[in-house]
């Protein structure tokens, strides 16, 4: 846990937010300023600053978050339409907050 980092304070329940998923890895909850239909964020409950902390040992975390991607893609109904899975990395890639998150993304169009 990082102390001023928004996204551990919403995985330790600091912050109240709405879960849509949770499992002992990862919580899954929509972004506050959705950029689609469906915007929702796949955030690993420890803190790892960017996908250039990532150590060779994350392997099964991340692809824990994409199969948890996929599962969520279902359940929101955009899994046959399609749909983003993005990772900002720092600030030139578009990083806001310094806590890794997957970007679910899509719902604009059915199928
Ligand atoms: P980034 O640009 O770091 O990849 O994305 C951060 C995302 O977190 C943004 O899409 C932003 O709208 C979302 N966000 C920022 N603060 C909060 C918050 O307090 N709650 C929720 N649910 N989403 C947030
Ligand atoms: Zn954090």
């Amino acid at each position: 846990m990082s102390e001023d980092c928004l996204f551990c304070k919403i995985v330790n329940r600091q912050i109240p937010s709405e879960f849509l998923y949770e499992d002992d890895d990862c919580v899954v909850f929509r972004d506050i300023n959705p950029h689609a239909p469906v915007h929702i964020l796949i955030v690993p409950k420890r803190h790892i600053r960017s996908i250039n902390d990532l150590q060779d040992g994350d392997t099964d975390l991340l692809g824990r978050l994409f199969l948890v991607a996929k599962q969520m893609a279902k359940s929101e109904g955009v899994n046959e339409s399609g749909y983003k899975l993005l990772f900002n990395v720092e600030k030139g890639g578009g990083q806001v907050i310094f806590h890794i998150h997957l970007h679910l993304i899509g719902g604009w169009e059915k199928k």
